[in-house]
């Protein structure tokens, strides 16, 4: 595997552990059947609870079962997920940065009691409503609301392009809270709302060419009642959801370093694999300078990705250092795994083959967790002191 300046020497014998735990996983379980999968547009559910055993949910988390793993062990198994498919660290990721996160950081004990462990055994599935129809760069005009009344809040309005949706057990909804005569006071609020609740719908939405092997649904949400209890007690505003989305943007770094790898290692081997006038097509200086530029191009963004695991580890690492990373190693991906695909010829538009699959879904993590434009924005801000986007 792709690890050009030995970044391999400076893992624990944890972090290596978890990593290959996270590649024979892979290899055992999925690598020959996720392209069926990406095909028929299907997860792999069954495969949630064993993930759920093996550890792969938020397991940078402490207590409540959950083991406080590094944050480079973390990236490590993200980067591993997502070297078999987006659609497996997409599962990941939302059910550990964007729901079992914020009930540990935000979440009441008796949320924390009821949620962390089944969350992380994978026998319980969580998903996370942001986006809504009408607003997804800008979340922060969203029209869902949360109206109080006697004993709780009533929830109107509906999400869409939710991760997890149609098969989750609890969504964490954010909603703009109003008070008992429609008032809107402003403040954004994350509910866990129970999917079986009277008037919530996941309808899935079926005709993706992205991202296929993942399950992405909408959530309607049409006066439903919740308790008092549902509420996230620990934040309040945009914070909220804008520090769960920083949480998995650090995975998405990571984990797109490994599609990256995943497509130069299949170029590799079969430009070495193919003959063409007489011998391997590895013997071409051109295809030589493409796979020399990936190898680069993807031995840079795994130098990003470990110095960002270093400055969150020392509690250090800016959102904004967060959205360079994650711009820049989607983009490589995304690059990279087109370059792939080009060496592969004709085979390499079949599913038999990784790069085009990563190719399609890298449209997608190009598109959620903050848009390319999005995080070039946050970055003109940081590095100017100037909003482009307010
Ligand atoms: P828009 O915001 O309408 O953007 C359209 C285009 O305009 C983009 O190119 C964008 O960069 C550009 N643009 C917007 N504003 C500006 C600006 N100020 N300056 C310059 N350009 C701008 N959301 C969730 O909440 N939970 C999930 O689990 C989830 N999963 C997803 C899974 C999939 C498969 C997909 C496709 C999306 C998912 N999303 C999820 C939604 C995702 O986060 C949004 O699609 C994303 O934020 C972009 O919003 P939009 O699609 O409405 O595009």
């Amino acid at each position: 595997m792709l690890d050009y300046v030995d970044l391999e020497a400076d893992l624990s014998a944890e972090e290596r552990l978890i990593r290959d735990t996270a590649r024979e996983f892979v290899a055992d379980k999925l690598e020959s059947e996720i392209g069926e999968h990406w095909i028929e547009g299907t997860f792999p559910t069954d495969l949630i609870p064993e993930m759920g055993d093996l550890g792969f949910y938020a397991p940078n988390l402490e207590g409540y079962g959950l083991p406080g793993v590094s944050e480079t062990a973390y990236g490590l198994l993200m980067a591993e997920l997502e070297a078999c498919d987006s659609g497996l660290r997409s599962m990941a990721s939302v059910q550990g940065a964007l729901v079992m996160y914020p009930i540990h950081a935000y979440g009441s004990e008796a949320q924390k009691d009821d949620w962390l462990e089944p969350l992380g055994a994978g026998e319980a599935v969580g998903c996370f409503g942001l986006t809504e129809p009408q607003h997804g760069s800008n979340p922060s005009g969203m029209e869902t609301t949360a109206k109080h009344d006697d004993d709780g809040y009533v929830l109107n309005g509906s999400k869409t392009w939710i991760t997890n949706a149609p098969i989750a057990d609890v969504a964490l909804v954010w909603a703009r809270v109003t008070d008992g005569d429609g008032a809107d006071d402003g403040s954004v609020r994350g509910f866990l709302v129970e999917t079986d609740r009277e008037g919530v719908t996941t309808n899935e939405i079926k005709e993706k060419l992205s991202l296929r092997a993942s399950i992405t649904g909408e959530i309607g949400l049409n006066g439903v009642h919740v308790p008092e209890e549902s509420v996230l007690p620990g934040v309040e505003g945009m914070k909220g959801p804008l520090a769960c989305l920083t949480q998995a943007r650090y995975g998405i770094a990571w984990g797109t370093v490994g599609a990256a790898r995943n497509c130069f290692e299949t170029a590799r081997q079969y430009a070495l694999d193919r003959e063409q006038f007489g011998g391997p097509i590895a013997r071409f200086q051109l295809q030589q300078e493409k796979l020399a530029e990936m190898a680069t191009q993807i031995t840079l963004a795994q130098l990003l990705a470990h110095r960002l695991a270093d400055l969150k580890e020392r509690g250090d690492l800016r959102p904004q250092q967060v959205s360079m990373a994650k711009r820049n190693n989607v983009r490589v991906a995304r690059n990279q795994s087109r370059i792939a695909r080009e060496i592969l010829g004709g085979n390499g538009i079949t599913a038999d083959y990784s790069p085009m699959r990563h190719l399609t879904n890298m449209e997608t993590v190009y598109t959620y967790e903050g848009t390319h434009d999005i995080h070039s924005l946050i970055l003109g801000q940081d590095l100017t002191g100037v909003a482009a986007f307010e």
